[in-house]
C-alpha cells in the first residue's frame, strides 16, 4: 500500500503507513511504530534523532518530521543520499569539504549547504517543501468547493462553501478520522443535493 507521507534521510526510509487507528510509522522497512492522530515521537535513525509531529488537520492529522527545529520536506518516493567524492569541494564554499552531491542538481554541498535531509542541498530541498505545500493544499477542503464553484456557479460556490466551512468545524472538534471524513462528505452531498433542488426551483418557476 501507498504510505500516507515519506521522507528520505541519510539514505534512510521513513514512512507514516495506514493502519488501525491512525497509521504507523515505518523506519526504514524495519522498526514499525503504532501511531495516534495526535503527538510527537523521536525517530532514530543511526546517530540522530529525528522528531514526528502530528497535529490535528482537516480530513485527518497533519504529520511533519523535523530535524532539530527544522522540517524535512517528505518525498513521493524514496531518494537515496550520494556523498561526496573523497577531496571534493562545497560548491558555494570553495575552502569548505564538500559532504553530500545533491540528488537534484548534482552539486556539492558541505555540511552548512546541505539541507536537514543530507540528500539535497537547501536550494532544492526548498523547491521540494514548496511542491509538498502545494499538494498539501490542493487535497484539503478546497477542493469540493472549486468544483462546486465550477459546477455550479456563484449559487454552487455559496453551498459548497458553507458546507467546507462546516466540515472544518467539526474536523476541529473531533479526532476521528472517519468521522471527519463522514462529516464532510454527507455535507457535501446535502449541500449538493440542496443546490440541484434551489437550481431546478430558480428555472423551473413560472415566469408568468
Ligand atoms: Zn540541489
Ligand atoms: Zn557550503
Amino acid at each position: 500500500m501507498a504510505p500516507i507521507a515519506g521522507w528520505s534521510v541519510d539514505g534512510k526510509r521513513v514512512e507514516v503507513r495506514a493502519g488501525f487507528p491512525a497509521g504507523k510509522l515505518v523506519v526504514d522497512g524495519g522498526d514499525e511504530l503504532k501511531l495516534s492522530a495526535k503527538g510527537v515521537w523521536p525517530v532514530r535513525l543511526g546517530k540522530r534523532t529525528l522528531t514526528l509531529k502530528r497535529t490535528a488537520a482537516f480530513l485527518g492529522p497533519k504529520t511533519e518530521l523535523f530535524a532539530g527545529p527544522e522540517l524535512i520536506p517528505p518525498t513521493p518516493a524514496h531518494v537515496g543520499q550520494v556523498l561526496a567524492p573523497d577531496g571534493s569541494l562545497c560548491a558555494r564554499h570553495r575552502e569548505a569539504a564538500a559532504l553530500i552531491t545533491c540528488a537534484r542538481c548534482g552539486s556539492f554541498a558541505c555540511e552548512a549547504c546541505a539541507g536537514p535531509d543530507r540528500t539535497h542541498c537547501r536550494t532544492c530541498l526548498e523547491g521540494l517543501a514548496a511542491d509538498a505545500a502545494r499538494k498539501a493544499a490542493a487535497a484539503a477542503y478546497m477542493a469540493p468547493v472549486v468544483v462546486f464553484g465550477i459546477g455550479g456557479g456563484l449559487l454552487g460556490a455559496l453551498f459548497g462553501g458553507v458546507a467546507g466551512a462546516a466540515a472544518v468545524a467539526i474536523a476541529r472538534k473531533t479526532e476521528s478520522k472517519a468521522l471527519k471524513l463522514g462529516a464532510a462528505v454527507a455535507l457535501y452531498g446535502v449541500a449538493a443535493i440542496a443546490y440541484i433542488i434551489v437550481a431546478v426551483l430558480i428555472r423551473g418557476s413560472p415566469s408568468e
